[in-house]
């Protein structure tokens, strides 16, 4: 090939940094050849040696930033997490005139307007691929594989995780601490579990995908989220008996009020395709006008599941860096004069059916007073199970028809409120995920 070689500093060697240089000199024939031109890492920034690559050969610095400065380097690839410090840079990089291909969602997720902003200054492109769904091509096929859709919703189990934990927790009965210590014990899971099971992970990705899908900016503020801890593993139960999975999904849908962003546990049809993406799996439906639904399954982390997103970028900012700024493809899929203010709905306004189980004092008339409650707040129900126990206290589940969200809380209040009703109620949403 006659082109000169493109050269690439990587910043961070662990797991994603290290499979990334491992696939890149594995496929260097393949890659080439697709690209047009080698690409050759030319620098690495990193603390320590990665012992499952051999860096023979190239240089190595413990100076992130001298990767990010270095005149040689035409694409920073950033692996190395976290916030502050891959901000400043990646915006170091973006100022030296250098492309970014980077693997981390909360740094695009809370920061990305900014570095597109900067990256669009500097006349440079920000890849983000691997940040949603690990390998899976979602942000490719969100943003040029359905540029011709109107994007309605899309939902997807985006953080392994919490679907290892919930697919183990059904799967075998077992409570939810029960697999989580073993999902840390296996490396799926970090000591500090925050980030995944209580669904931040998701909603920087959910942020991602939806800006993607509407035009909007990155709004990660205004995310809902919700955690899995408190699921049961009755409700797993239940949820079964009545037809469902609980399934930890990040949704977003276009209404004409505005865009739902929310992470939470959620019922759905065991029937769908999502219901039976089970353990570190990842998988993302997306509903659009013209298509239809497309479901895109694979995994979602892992070394080179990762490193196959992060190559691809590398790839297409290959082929694209001599091209002028208006005919590349937008960081966030639409034109940036062309981003809608469409505002981000509050949960209060979301409107979806519910799952709720509560403790009763098997007392006749109790039920009734629960179904007086909910009609007064216009709720209709769709089932109601009550389990009978030789115990004083007996469950009762009822599923109801949606229902804007403000409306089961007050809900949900009195029905606390009830004398015969003891401790908390618990609330699943229910989606059916179905075109409409
Ligand atoms: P990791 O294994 O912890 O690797 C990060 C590496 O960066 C570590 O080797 C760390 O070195 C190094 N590092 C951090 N700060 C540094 C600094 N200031 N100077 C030099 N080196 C520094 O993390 P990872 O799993 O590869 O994840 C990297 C990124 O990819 C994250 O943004 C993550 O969210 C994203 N991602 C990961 C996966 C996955 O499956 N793992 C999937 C999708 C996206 P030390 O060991 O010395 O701290």
């Amino acid at each position: 090939m006659g082109l000169k070689p493109v050269k690439v500093g990587i910043c961070g060697l662990g797991t994603v940094g290290g499979g990334t240089y491992n696939v890149l000199k594995r496929n260097e024939k393949e890659i080439t050849r697709r690209a047009g031109r080698v690409i050759r890492v030319e620098q690495i920034g990193a603390r320590r040696e990665n012992p499952n690559c051999d860096t023979n050969g190239v240089q190595i610095t413990d100076d992130i930033f001298a990767v990010a400065k270095n005149p040689e380097v035409d694409i920073v690839v950033e692996l190395i997490g976290g916030y502050d410090i891959a901000r400043e840079l990646v915006l170091t990089a973006i100022e030296h005139g250098k492309h970014v291909v980077t693997a981390n969602k909360a740094l695009i997720a809370e920061h990305g307007n900014e570095i597109f902003e900067a990256a669009q200054r500097k006349n440079v492109m920000v890849a983000f691929e691997a940040s949603v769904a690990g390998g899976i091509p979602i942000i490719k096929a969100i943003r040029e594989g359905l540029s011709a859709n109107k994007i309605n919703w899309l939902a997807g189990i985006i953080n392994g995780t919490g679907n290892f934990i919930l697919s183990e927790m059904r799967d075998k009965g077992r409570a939810f601490g029960d697999v989580l210590k073993e999902a840390q014990e296996l490396g799926y899971a970090e000591a500090d579990p925050t980030f995944d099971v209580e669904g931040i992970d998701a909603a920087h990705k959910l942020t991602i995908l939806a800006s993607l899908a509407y035009g909007v900016p990155l709004q990660f503020s205004k995310a809902y989220t919700e955690g899995i801890s408190a699921i049961t593993a009755d409700d797993v139960r239940y949820a079964e008996e009545l037809g469902y999975r609980i399934k930890h999904l990040g949704i977003s849908r276009r209404t004409e009020k505005g865009i739902e962003l929310r992470v939470h546990p959620t019922l759905i049809p065991e029937k769908r395709l999502l219901a039976n993406v089970d353990g570190v799996m990842n998988a993302v439906l997306v509903d659009a006008d013209a298509v239809g639904s497309t479901l895109y399954y694979g995994a979602g982390a892992g070394g080179e599941p990762t490193a196959s997103a992060i190559i691809a970028d590398l790839v297409d900012v290959v082929r694209t860096m001599t091209a002028d700024r208006d005919n590349r493809v937008p960081h966030l899929a639409f034109h940036p004069s062309h981003l809608s203010d469409l505002p981000i709905l509050s949960m209060d306004e979301v409107k979806t059916a519910y799952y709720l189980r509560m403790d009763a004092v098997d007392h006749p008339g109790v039920l009734a007073e629960v179904t007086n409650i909910l009609s007064q707040q216009a709720i209709s129900i769709d089932s109601i199970i009550q389990k009978g126990t030789c115990e004083d206290l007996v469950p009762v589940i009822i599923l109801t028809h949606e229902i804007e969200e403000k409306r089961m809380n007050e809900a949900i209040k009195q029905i606390e409120s009830l004398q015969n009703i003891s401790g908390e109620v618990t609330r699943i949403r229910v989606e059916q995920l179905d075109a409409n």
